[in-house]
C-alpha cells in the first residue's frame, strides 16, 4: 500500500512513523511546503525501519502522490496571532483549493482523508473541490474522539477497550455527541451520572492536552493509521469517520461523523444507530454548528464550488 501524507508537521511524520510501526504501508511519501523538514522526518523514521517489516519512506511533490491508495491532507497553517478561527478555516480551505488540481492530476484515482482541522470543513471543502464519489473523501472525523470515549470508559470500568462499545458522532469539537442508547461493555448498556462527566472530559481533550504539550499527534496518527488500515485491508470495518452526508437523520450537504463502514473504496455506508430523542436533537446542533463553521470558511452550502485554475 502507498500512502501519500500532504503535511509533514507533527501529526504527518507521527503518522508515517505510526504507518511503519504497524506495517501498514509498503511505500510512504512526505509531502511539505518545508521540504528540508520532511526529508529529516523521513531519514530518521527511515532508520527506524530496520526494526519494523521493510517500507520505504521518502519525501517527494505532490505529483508524487501518483498511485497511492490513499493521500492524507495533515497540512495546516498555524493560527495567526489574533486570527479567529473562521479566518484559519479560510486559510486551510485555499490551501486545499491550491493543492487539489495537482494531487487529482497526480492522482485521480486514490482516496483523500483529511485531518486538518477544522476536519469536517476540510473534508467538505474537500469533497466540494474534488467533485470526487463522496466515498472517496473523509475525515478522521471523530475516530479520534471515539478512542479518547474507549479509553477513559476502558479506565473507569475496568474492562479492555476493545469491548467497550460507543461512538462519539457529530462534529469533531465543542458540538459532539456521544450515542450513548446504542453504547455497550461487552453487551452490558452504561448508565450513571459519571457518563456526562466522562463526555465532557473527551469533548475538552484536546484543549487540555495543547495547554500541556502544545498539540496532539500520537492519538491522532494512531487513529489515521486505523482508519488506513482498514481500507488497505479491506477490512469492512466501522469507524466513525466524517463524509459528506446525504439522507441519514434527515442531514443532507453536511460533513460530520457517523459510524461508516471503511472498506478499499473508502466509505462502503453510513449507519444510522438507533438514537434517542435527545441524540437526534443533539445531532441536529451538532449539524448546524458544521454549517455555521462552513458559511464562516466561504462554503455556502451547495455552492457550485470550482478549484481555481
Ligand atoms: P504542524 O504545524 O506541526 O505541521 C503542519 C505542517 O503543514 C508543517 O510542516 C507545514 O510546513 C505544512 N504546511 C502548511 N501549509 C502547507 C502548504 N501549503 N503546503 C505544504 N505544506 C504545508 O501542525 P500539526 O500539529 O501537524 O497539525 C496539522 C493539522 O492537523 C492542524 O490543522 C491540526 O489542527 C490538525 N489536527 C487534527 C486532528 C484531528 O483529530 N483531526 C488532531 C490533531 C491535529
Amino acid at each position: 500500500l502507498k500512502v501519500a501524507i500532504f503535511g509533514a508537521g507533527r501529526v504527518g511524520s507521527t503518522l508515517a512513523y505510526t504507518l511503519a510501526a504497524a506495517a501498514a504501508a509498503r511505500e510512504i511519501v512526505l509531502i511539505d511546503a518545508e521540504r528540508a523538514k520532511a526529508e529529516g522526518e523521513a531519514m530518521d523514521i527511515a532508520h527506524a525501519v530496520p526494526f519494523f517489516a521493510p517500507v520505504r519512506v521518502r519525501t517527494g511533490e505532490i505529483g508524487d502522490a501518483a498511485g497511492a491508495a490513499v493521500t492524507v491532507i495533515a497540512a495546516g497553517a498555524a493560527q495567526r496571532p489574533g486570527e479567529t478561527r473562521p479566518q484559519l478555516a479560510q486559510r486551510n480551505v485555499d490551501m486545499l483549493r491550491n493543492v487539489l488540481p495537482g494531487l487529482l492530476e497526480a492522482n485521480p484515482r486514490g482516496l483523500l482523508l483529511v485531518a486538518t482541522n477544522p476536519v469536517d470543513t476540510m473534508t467538505y471543502a474537500a469533497a466540494r473541490l474534488s467533485r470526487l464519489p463522496s466515498g472517496r473523501v473523509f475525515g478522521s472525523g471523530t475516530v479520534l474522539d471515539t478512542a479518547r470515549l474507549r479509553s477513559e470508559l476502558s479506565r473507569h470500568y475496568g474492562v479492555d477497550a476493545r469491548n467497550v462499545h460507543a461512538y462519539v458522532l457529530g462534529e469533531h469539537g465543542d458540538s459532539e455527541l456521544v450515542a450513548w442508547s446504542a453504547a455497550s461493555l461487552g453487551g452490558m448498556p452504561m448508565q450513571g451520572s459519571h457518563l456526562a462527566s466522562i463526555a465532557a472530559r473527551v469533548r475538552d481533550a484536546a484543549y487540555e492536552i495543547i495547554r500541556r504539550k502544545g498539540a496532539t499527534n500520537f492519538a491522532i496518527a494512531a487513529a489515521l493509521t486505523r482508519i488506513i488500515e482498514a481500507l488497505g485491508r479491506d477490512q469492512s470495518s466501522v469507524l466513525t469517520v466524517s463524509t459528506l452526508l446525504d439522507g441519514p437523520y434527515g442531514l443532507r450537504d453536511v460533513c460530520l461523523s457517523l459510524p461508516a463502514v471503511i472498506d478499499a473504496g473508502g466509505v462502503h455506508r453510513v449507519l444510522e444507530l438507533p438514537l434517542s430523542a435527545d441524540e437526534r436533537a443533539a445531532l441536529r446542533r451538532s449539524a448546524q454548528a458544521v454549517r455555521e463553521a462552513l458559511a464562516h470558511a466561504g462554503l455556502a452550502p451547495r455552492e457550485a464550488l470550482a478549484p481555481s485554475p
